[in-house]
């Protein structure tokens, strides 16, 4: 088996890559740094969750340095303007820390359950897995995941697992609500043309 450094954003996006990686031959180890998670509150209980489903499981779990204020520095002033900057520069952020860490343990293989979910912006994140891991001499481990998204849906609920409805930023809380009232807009609209 090849060790891993897996980074987690949550536990539900951890599952299928956890599967995945593992039927290929590696041992991953989770690696947790969201600190772009807002408000506290929904990140502890992010968090809560991914301890849970580790030690429930037998996962090692790893949690990193988390810098709040980077955050606010590097990311927020981008704010709603332009989403694919704002992410680039929060995947950066945690990037960063869970390769120092994969580099400080000993791990050459590193990647992240971030694209997952195919509300990410794929290429952007794995282009910053790909310069961030090699700057430090380590292997990116990059995979499409996101066929696997509806079963990742799928198993977490059948856990019960905690499943959150927006990526993590205050600005993407507000843009999920945003999308979710122009959805049901959208529907209305289609069912009234209907009747
Ligand atoms: S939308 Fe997600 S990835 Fe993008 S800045 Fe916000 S928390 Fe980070």
């Amino acid at each position: 088996m090849t060790r891993l450094l897996l980074h987690a954003c949550c536990a539900p996006c951890s599952l299928e890559p956890m599967r995945l990686l593992t039927e290929e031959g590696f041992e991953p180890t989770i690696c947790w740094t969201n600190p772009n998670i807002q408000p506290a509150d929904e990140h502890d209980r992010r968090l809560a969750e991914l301890r849970r489903w580790c030690a429930g499981n037998d996962i090692p779990l790893i949690e990193a340095r988390e810098d709040y204020a980077a955050w606010e520095r590097g990311v927020s002033p981008i704010g709603a303007r332009d989403r694919e900057r704002r992410c680039r520069a929060c995947y950066a952020l945690r990037l960063a820390e869970a390769v120092r860490v994969a580099e400080a343990e000993g791990f050459d293989h590193v990647a992240t359950t971030l694209a997952v979910s195919p509300y990410q912006l794929f290429e952007t994140c794995n282009d910053v897995l790909e310069r961030l891991a090699r700057a430090r001499g380590l292997t990116p481990v990059i995979r499409d995941f996101r066929p696997w998204y509806p079963e990742a849906t799928r198993r977490s609920r059948e856990l019960g697992m905690y499943r959150q409805n927006y990526c993590g930023c205050r600005f993407s809380a507000a843009e999920a609500a945003l999308d979710r009232i122009r959805l049901r807009d959208e529907r209305r609209a289609a069912k009234h043309r209907e009747d």
